[in-house]
């Protein structure tokens, strides 16, 4: 059996918080999956000894904030390598708290969930957490950084896209004429288009344009 094809799963990043009792912290987790539709519930595999585990166990909740590809690896290497038991990882960090209390750190991140533990399964080394959704909210449309894409950023195989870049990659996005199927190419965004912006081959307004 070779297991390193076990690698070859694609993970996301995400921020994993959790408060109880005046305790909190925030730990980096690649293991949070969809696994129910109605209702929306997601799960997430942590380490026993994991201080954010061991919150989590108590409070039975957390945020979920996912991570984009421009987000800083400085940011993720603090919350992800360093202990909340030996020091406080939020301070000096820009930290807000979901409706269920947990705390966000949401620098860099595309979208934040927050959820409700309903199922608790010992995997001997980890726990696995079910939760149910009872938040969510996107906050940019940037692509997730993936745990693969984060390896390529810290081993330097891959350049992390810069401001600008991921800029460009959303301007890239295409605009379509529903009537005509003309596509937008104008170096202008389409969304800074003015509003009296009609296309060019049929005349339609800008409202009959579809992002696709
Ligand atoms: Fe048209």
């Amino acid at each position: 059996m070779d297991t390193t094809a076990i690698f070859k799963i694609s993970y996301g990043r995400l921020f994993l918080g959790s408060a109880y009792n005046g305790r909190e912290n925030l730990c980096v987790v690649n293991t949070v999956a969809q696994v129910t539709q109605e209702p929306m519930k997601v799960s997430v595999t942590i380490l026993k000894d994991n201080y954010t585990c061991e919150i989590i166990k108590k409070s039975r909740k957390f945020s979920a904030a996912v991570l984009g590809e421009k987000a800083n690896l400085e940011d993720i290497a603090h919350f992800g390598t360093l202990s909340g038991r030996a020091m406080d990882k939020l301070e000096g960090y820009k930290i807000r708290r979901d409706t269920l209390g947990n705390p966000v750190y949401s620098e860099g991140c595309i979208a934040v969930l927050s959820a409700e533990v309903c199922d608790v399964v010992d995997l001997g080394t980890h726990y696995l957490f079910i939760a149910e959704l009872k938040d969510a909210e996107n906050l940019d449309n940037a692509r997730p950084m993936t745990y693969a894409m984060y390896r390529d950023f810290k081993s330097g195989t891959a350049k992390q896209p810069t401001a600008g870049q991921a800029a460009q990659t959303e301007a890239a996005t295409v605009w379509q004429c529903s009537v005509c199927h003309y596509v937008y190419d104008g170096d202008i965004p389409f969304e800074d288009l003015p509003d009296d912006y009609v296309c060019p081959v049929c005349g339609k307004d800008k409202s009959y344009f579809v992002r696709m």
